[in-house]
């Protein structure tokens, strides 16, 4: 099925677009906030500049006032700085008569000043609009009045142009800082989506060759990234358990084949040679016919027998004294113990517990059968009953062949057998573990095996 969605978008684009306009905005914010604060700290800056300036104008004419009379020079100097300043000096003798004006010097500097600073401003600040005032203040020379300076200038706040070039500079290198910072996040985000999107993207091709059947090939890459690489390794993993599921699938298929066609070519055999009169249909004959189809239907008991338990999902649970259940069992199986000199010993503790009495037997059958079946003459099996942890605990010990190491994480599942010729041999089709370890689960039970190759093995059964 195609689960994909059409409106979805590669990560890589995503990562990219997504961090680029966070970090955009985040900078265009600090950039204008920066400004805002910048601009307004500059203007009351000037502003104190401008008063500090009409000041030091004042001084300069108390002190260019020698004599009794105005030094016209002096007054030129000082009104061409002024006016380098924005202001338009004018000044008077004490009794009001004009001694020396900027507008009578050079009226087209005054013009072109006033002109400028208006077209500089509107340019900045599109609603400035700054109305040409005149003050007139009396200048003193200690309690002497030696006259009166008059100054012209815009009554909002103007800046020079030294100072607008200083703002110019200051927006450049604001707007240069914001350029590098949104050019060098894009660039990090291409690299960090790269980083994150090629293993997924490689995950992804992955995940389509183990589709396509292909459990045998591995994602061989590192990320770097924790996630990504956990992933990875799921991944290689998930390819594996599908590739051991497949091997057993196809052996599983393999095997019940086998299984039902020994039977059925013996039948078939011995029922063609009758038909053809090579043998008579003896009682011997027909017995070990009777024999086959009796081999076959206990195969297809099992099959019916896992099917049935593995559809189980409750149980019937009732008060069952383990130690009698398992010495029952026991003592029923003594007999194919005997044939090969087995010895059973048991350690049993007397626990009653809440259990499936008939489901919980076929445990134990099952675990203690195989621990005869694949023991050898004069072995021994042991059997312990016991507490531990609040759960109850049975071991089920041999000294029998033992199960090699690349079998044991196998045995549990259906149809597995490690040694076929002598499971067939004991009857066995590898369904026996798989039933008891689904009915030790529907106890809330686990079931562990510890085994080495020619020593023996233990199964341990915890419940509760
Ligand atoms: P089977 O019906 O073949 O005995 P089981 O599911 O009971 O199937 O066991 C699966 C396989 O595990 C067996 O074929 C055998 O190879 C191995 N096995 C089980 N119990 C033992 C044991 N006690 N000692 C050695 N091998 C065992």
């Amino acid at each position: 099925m195609d689960y994909q969605n059409k409106k979805s978008q590669p990560l890589k684009r995503k990562i990219i677009i997504s961090f680029s306009i966070v970090m955009t905005i985040v900078i265009i914010t600090i950039g204008y906030l920066t400004n805002i604060i910048f601009t307004s700290e500059f203007r009351k800056y000037v502003d104190k500049n401008n008063k500090y300036k009409s000041q030091n104008i004042t001084s300069s004419l108390e002190k260019s006032y020698m004599h009794n009379r105005w030094d016209k020079r002096k007054l030129e100097s000082i009104g061409e700085e002024a006016l380098d300043n924005g202001i338009i000096l004018s000044v008077y003798d004490a009794n009001d008569n004009l001694v020396w004006s900027m507008y009578e010097y050079s009226n087209q500097s005054c013009h072109n000043t006033l002109n400028e600073i208006a077209d500089n401003m509107n340019k900045i600040y599109p609603r400035w609009d700054g109305e040409y005032i005149e003050d007139k203040t009396p200048i003193y020379k200690g309690n002497e009045l030696i006259g009166y300076k008059e100054s012209g200038y815009y009554d909002e706040i103007y800046y020079m142009e030294n100072e607008i070039n200083f703002l110019k500079v200051i927006n450049n290198f604001l707007l240069l800082v914001g350029i590098l910072s949104v050019g060098s996040i894009t660039v990090i985000s291409v690299i960090l989506s790269k980083k994150i999107s090629k293993p997924i993207a490689k995950v992804s091709n992955m995940t389509k060759v183990i589709e396509a059947g292909n459990y045998k090939n591995k994602l061989v890459y590192s990320s770097n990234i924790k996630e990504v690489d956990d992933l990875i390794s799921s991944i290689n993993n998930l390819a594996d358990t599908l590739g051991d599921q497949e091997n057993l699938r196809k052996r599983l298929t393999t095997d019940i084949a086998h299984e039902l066609r020994t039977p059925l070519t013996s039948i078939q055999g011995h029922l063609e040679a009758i038909i053809d009169g090579i043998w008579e249909p003896s009682e011997e004959r027909l017995g070990s016919i009777n024999d086959e189809v009796i081999r076959l239907s206990s195969l297809v008991n099992k099959l019916r027998d896992i099917s049935s338990i593995e559809n189980t999902e409750s149980l019937s649970k009732e008060e069952v004294n383990l130690k009698e259940l398992i010495k029952n069992i026991g003592y029923n199986m003594e007999i194919n113990a005997l044939d090969k000199n087995i010895s059973i010993s048991y350690e049993l503790e007397d626990i009653v517990c809440m259990v499936d009495r008939g489901k919980f037997s076929q445990v134990i059958v099952n675990i203690l059968s195989n621990a005869i079946k694949y023991t050898d003459k004069d072995g021994k099996v042991y059997v312990k009953l016991y507490k531990k942890d609040n759960k109850v605990m049975i071991s089920i010990r041999d000294t029998g062949v033992g199960i090699a190491k690349k079998d044991l994480k196998y045995i549990f599942e259906r149809f597995y057998r490690t040694d076929k010729s002598r499971s067939r041999e004991t009857g066995g089709i590898g369904v026996g573990l798989t039933i008891a370890k689904k009915i030790v689960k529907l106890h809330d039970g686990d079931i562990y095996v510890n085994s080495e190759i020619g020593t023996g093995t233990e199964f341990i059964i915890s419940i509760g």
